[in-house]
């Protein structure tokens, strides 16, 4: 069972004794902070942001108090929800009266009585958490963001304000990594890293899934900034995993507009993010939405697609520097769509995957290659090795494993040494340790296993210890990277990577090499093969056996 943390209270009095009481009342089963007057409460309350679950509020106090508290809740956004119940000895109907119109839901008259206090705090609790509350972060869900971006837009004066919505990449197979539990604590820390950055949220949320919306002023956004907080390491020293997240960014015009509309344009935008080491992040323009296909329509459209062929395999040559020959190549998919045009893989593989649809594709581009590779043999004509790309969930449709195992069984002796497989090292932990069986019998058979995005994800050399690959493909990322500080650090990276390879006697490509610098760089290091934009972009068949073959 997951284990809840206990929920927050803050109680407020001058009296050190009223405290005590209710403290002792409550701290079995809750986590009590206590304020001697309301500055003070308003300074933690601030500090802890959505941290509280209730606030149980004096009246009569020094410095600020229970009606300037009250007040200043009601100006503050994210506490203006907060369930407040007030524990004056005053309860005159003009007092509890004015308490209630400032936004105090309940109160309690002197001498307390631990039954009935108990009971309010949990009853009121559990009123406002139902409506308000996500269960897995702590802060607000979908509903109360829109209800409270509603109201700032209302109530603004000056500001402009700017709606940015962040999605964890490839959180699907590091939720299966991790486990549930592991996964949702690395939402509520992404959710922690959101709220105390320097984008300084006016309001925010997890919407849904591995979704976060947020609030912000235009002029606390700064791009740079943005690009450096959407990569990030997470975990303790020993496990530390890299994560990427994408950002789309929309700035608010029309304040009549919904604020589920201004969240799918920000959403939007994030599905237009290209280069996502490079930038990644993405300001929504009107134009998206004429060429956007959103989530269900992709899966729904897609079995028609493989029966109209809408889908081709594009092929990326992977070249030996030294002779300047092509060594091997990667299949891509590309989706040609008959009214919609051209809908990129960054757009549909991840919907593909949510839907369930992956497996399918995959089956088609492995049977897709094995027939260009046979044709080939056939017309006697040279070949080169072909890898294709495995999701991890592949790895829980044994059909397909089977297939592709009884495949590589009957078919030619050739095949079965040209056609490779791709596999992330993300995926390659999530599938655990009883699926990879089905990864070594794919090797067995004759298959070459190829390390996909190697560096980008979890306890990276961890893998290597435990799996037998051929080869490794060192990650785009490295090569992405534009600050300074950490250039010198990829560099080395890399180079640590390749002398790895060569005393574990496996091959090395790198990958998304565009610049003649980098090979220069990259083969002083000892890496001889490649694979980017620099020799050629993936490219349809018959133009890749005109080139290269
Ligand atoms: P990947 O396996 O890491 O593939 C490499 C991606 O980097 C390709 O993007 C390729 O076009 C791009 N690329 C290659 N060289 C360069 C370069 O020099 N610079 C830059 N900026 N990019 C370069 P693509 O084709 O859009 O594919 C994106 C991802 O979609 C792939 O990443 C892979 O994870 C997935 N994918 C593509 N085809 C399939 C497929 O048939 N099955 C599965 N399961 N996934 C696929
Ligand atoms: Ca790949
Ligand atoms: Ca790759």
């Amino acid at each position: 069972m997951k284990q809840m943390r206990k929920k927050k209270i803050l109680i407020v009095d001058d009296s050190e004794m009223n405290r005590d009481i209710l403290t002792g009342m409550l701290e079995d089963e809750y986590e009590i902070v206590e304020a001697e007057d309301g500055e003070k409460a308003i300074e933690i309350m601030k500090e802890g942001r959505f941290g509280f679950s209730i606030v149980l509020l004096d009246i009569t106090m020094p410095k600020l108090d229970g009606f300037g508290v009250l007040r200043v809740m009601q100006e503050q956004n994210w506490l203006k929800e907060l369930p407040v119940i007030i524990i004056s000895a005053e309860t005159s109907n003009e007092y509890i009266g004015r308490a209630y119109e400032m936004g105090a839901s309940d109160y309690f008259s002197r001498p307390f009585d631990a039954r009935i206090v108990i009971s309010r705090v949990r009853n009121t609790i559990a009123l406002f958490e139902r409506d308000y509350i996500d269960q897995v972060t702590g802060g607000y869900n979908r509903k109360a963001f829109i209800r409270q971006v509603a109201r700032v837009l209302k109530e603004r004066e000056t500001e402009e304000y700017i709606l940015l919505f962040f999605n964890i990449k490839n959180f699907k197979a590091i939720n299966e990594l991790l486990g549930v539990g592991g996964g949702d604590k690395l939402l509520q820390w992404f959710y922690q890293r959101i709220l105390r950055s320097k984008l300084d949220p006016v309001d925010m949320a997890r919407i849904e899934s591995d979704h976060f919306a947020c609030l912000i002023e235009k002029k606390t956004l700064d791009f740079d900034y943005l690009t450096e907080f959407c990569d990030f390491s997470y975990g303790e020293e020993k496990r530390q995993m890299h994560i990427y997240s994408t950002c789309g960014v929309y700035y608010i015009q029309d304040e009549t507009m919904s604020i589920t509309s201004m969240i799918d344009r920000a959403k939007l935008a994030k599905e237009y993010i290209t280069d996502e080491y490079l930038k990644p992040y993405t300001v929504f323009k009107n134009n998206m939405q004429d060429t956007y296909v959103d989530e269900m329509e992709i899966c729904s459209e897609f079995e028609d697609g493989i029966a109209k062929q809408e889908f081709q395999v594009f092929y990326q040559p992977v070249v030996d520097a030294k002779t300047g020959k092509i060594a091997s190549a990667e299949a891509l998919v590309r989706w040609f769509h008959e009214t919609k045009g051209f809908i990129s893989p960054g757009q549909f593989i991840p919907a593909l995957e949510k839907g369930g649809y992956i497996s399918e594709l995959d089956r088609y581009m492995v049977r897709k290659v094995i027939e260009c590779l046979e044709q080939r043999r056939k017309e006697s004509r040279p070949a080169v090795p072909v890898s294709v790309n495995l999701s991890w969930m592949d790895f829980y449709d044994e059909n397909m494993l089977e297939w592709i195992v009884s495949g590589l069984q009957c078919g030619g002796k050739e095949e079965k040494k040209m056609i490779r497989f791709e596999i992330t090292e993300t995926s390659l932990a999530a599938i655990g340790e009883n699926h990879t069986r089905m990864l070594m019998r794919l090797r067995e058979n004759g298959a070459k296993i190829l390390l996909d995005d190697f560096g980008s994800g979890y306890s990276s050399f961890n893998t290597l210890k435990d799996m037998d690959v051929d080869v490794l493909k060192i990650d785009m990322g490295f090569l992405r990277t534009t600050r300074p500080e950490r250039i010198e650090r990829s560099m080395s990276i890399i180079n640590t990577i390749i002398s790895l390879t060569k005393t574990l006697g496996l091959s090395v490509i790198t990958e998304g090499v565009e610049t003649k610098e980098q090979i220069d760089k990259l083969t002083q290091m000892g890496c001889g093969i490649y694979q980017g934009y620099y020799f050629s972009k993936p490219i349809p068949v018959d133009q890749f056996e005109d080139a290269y073959m």
